[in-house]
């Protein structure tokens, strides 16, 4: 592990109309403090090959640095997209323009780590079960019925799409506690190699 301390400085419109990335080099993760993390992801609109790619990527990045998810976001790509592995069991997965459509009304509470975060971790409280609706990388619909860690963890990306991030759902004592950990770390809006 090792941090670049440098700071995407891109402007996001920069590589031209309905791309909104940032450069980041391949292997790392933007952290906590990057303005990009507090930006809402767009909508993919085009199911193209440089959507494959950057899933692809999205995919090894997560892979590398042993998660269980990792929003487009998290790589400077913002595009409503992000990789997860439900299970340790399971294969790491890509859902695109994921759509929460239906909420418990039971609430579980989880202890959520972010890759965002390095290894600060916070509570967080959210429905039980949700179901999600979206579309693979080729265009075609999908759906995820998830409760448990699963609903945590796909709530949590479905978040980062939308600038939000656990320390912001965190109660105020927990987020404190997590801020001077994360302060004592150092890494404010670094970058962070995934492996
Ligand atoms: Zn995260």
């Amino acid at each position: 592990m090792g941090s670049a301390g440098r700071r995407p400085d891109v402007p996001l419109d920069a590589l031209g109309p309905g791309v909104c990335d940032v450069a980041v080099p391949d292997d790392q993760i933007l952290q906590w403090g990057s303005p990009v993390l507090y930006e809402r992801a767009r909508a993919v609109e085009v199911f193209d090959d440089l959507l494959r790619a950057q899933a692809t990527r999205l995919m090894r990045t997560l892979q590398a640095a042993g998660g269980a998810g990792l929003a487009a976001t998290q790589v400077g790509s913002l595009r409503r997209m992000f990789a997860f592995r439900l299970s340790p069991e399971q294969p790491i997965d890509v859902i695109v323009n994921p759509r929460i459509r239906r909420r418990s009304d039971e609430l579980s509470t989880f202890i959520e780590g972010c890759l965002s975060f390095n290894s600060v971790a916070v509570a967080v409280q959210r429905p039980h079960a949700v179901q999600v609706s979206g579309f693979d990388v080729d265009g075609n619909a999908r759906e995820l019925a998830c409760e448990g860690f699963a609903a945590s963890l796909v709530q949590h990306e479905i978040d980062h799409l939308d600038g939000i991030l656990t320390l912001q759902r965190a109660e105020p004592a927990e987020r404190y506690r997590a801020v001077t950990e994360l302060l004592a770390l150092g890494r404010d809006g670094a970058l962070q190699t995934a492996a």
